[in-house]
């Protein structure tokens, strides 16, 4: 069966040429004729892994002439997926599955709620990477990807084909637990970091301001029935501050290079969830008012 990948950036392409490398069938899906003109020329993907690059061929079409889809893997920004989605929907296969890379929470429910009948499993990744050049991916930094369905606990069968591509994953049925875990870890360092202009490291400055958003974090996921990812959260706060020390936050480089942030998806998703919960959380409030204000001053969306 045929991986369609939309979104033809870092993860997108890190996906594709493992797969594509594979030897399974591949074909990504970009998003107008321009951006595929501009592949075509380029004549493929490249990876590059350990300072060797190597191209793949892999075919591309565009949303309006897709071939029909069983398995889609979307790989945009959160901002961006359910729009990306949309135009896809009349090529879908019945029974097709979508895999959701996005990172945050908010957009994979905007997506599952446009496709009631089709499976969305969830991912949350910690694999890096980055584009130095149009069609161009470098593997930064090794990681894992986990992966589930909250609304059927079993594993789908593709699963071996990530095992085959070498793409390392798990299957879990807690998937909205590790998103969960995995934005409140960000809502506590990511914003600091760019309102503090510094590397991870530069937290362990602000140890008072770091607990506090950990305790109201951790109050959100209890109230919002994630209890096991308010265990230790604080902690596991200073343990990913100190062993990422010397690296600036995937936020601080969006808000460095000038592009739009995930903040909806992360400090956003969390304030308004606390807010339909009844939940006052002062610090985290604040937190997304000055990260709003500092975005907006730099000409950046704060959505
Ligand atoms: P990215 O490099 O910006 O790639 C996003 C891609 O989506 C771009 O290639 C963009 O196309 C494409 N796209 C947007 N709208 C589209 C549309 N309507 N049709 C077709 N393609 C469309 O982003 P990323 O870093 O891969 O991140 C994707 C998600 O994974 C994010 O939620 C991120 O937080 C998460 N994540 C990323 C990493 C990482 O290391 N990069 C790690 C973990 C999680 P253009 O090229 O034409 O702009």
């Amino acid at each position: 069966m045929t991986w369609h990948i939309l979104g033809a950036g870092s993860l997108g392409s890190l996906w594709a040429t493992r797969l594509a490398r594979a030897g399974l069938p591949v074909r990504l899906i970009l998003r107008d004729r321009a951006r595929l003109r501009a592949y075509e020329a380029a004549g493929g993907l490249t990876l590059v892994e350990q300072d060797q690059a190597r191209q793949y061929a892999i075919p591309a079409e565009l949303p309006s002439t897709a071939s029909p889809i069983s398995r889609l893997l979307v790989a945009c920004k959160a901002y961006d997926a359910e729009a990306a989605v949309q135009p896809l929907l009349p090529h879908l296969s019945p029974g097709a599955e979508l895999i959701l890379l996005q990172n945050g929470l908010g957009s994979q429910d905007a997506v599952a709620l446009r496709l009631p009948h089709t499976r969305c499993v969830l991912a949350s990744s910690t694999e890096g990477a980055f584009r130095d050049g149009d069609w161009r991916v470098v593997f930064a930094g090794h990681g894992f990807t986990w992966l589930g369905d909250p609304l059927q606990p079993a594993a789908p069968i593709w699963l071996n084909e990530l095992e085959h591509a070498g793409i390392p994953y798990g299957w879990t049925p807690d998937i909205l637990s590790r998103l969960w875990r995995k934005l409140a870890l960000n809502c506590a360092i990511n914003p600091l970091t760019v309102l503090y202009d510094c590397r991870n490291g530069g937290l362990l400055e602000h140890p008072a301001e770091v607990s506090v958003l950990c305790v109201e974090l951790a109050e959100l996921l209890q109230r919002c029935g994630q209890p096991d990812a308010a265990d230790g959260l604080h902690e596991e706060v200073l343990r990913v501050i100190q062993a990422t020390a010397a690296n600036y936050s995937s936020m601080y480089q969006d808000v460095a290079h000038g592009r739009r942030t995930e903040i909806s998806y992360l400090l956003g998703h969390a304030c308004a969830t606390a807010t339909r919960h009844r939940l006052s959380l002062p610090h985290l409030d604040r937190l997304h008012t000055r990260l709003k204000t500092y975005l907006q001053q730099r000409g950046l969306p704060v959505t």
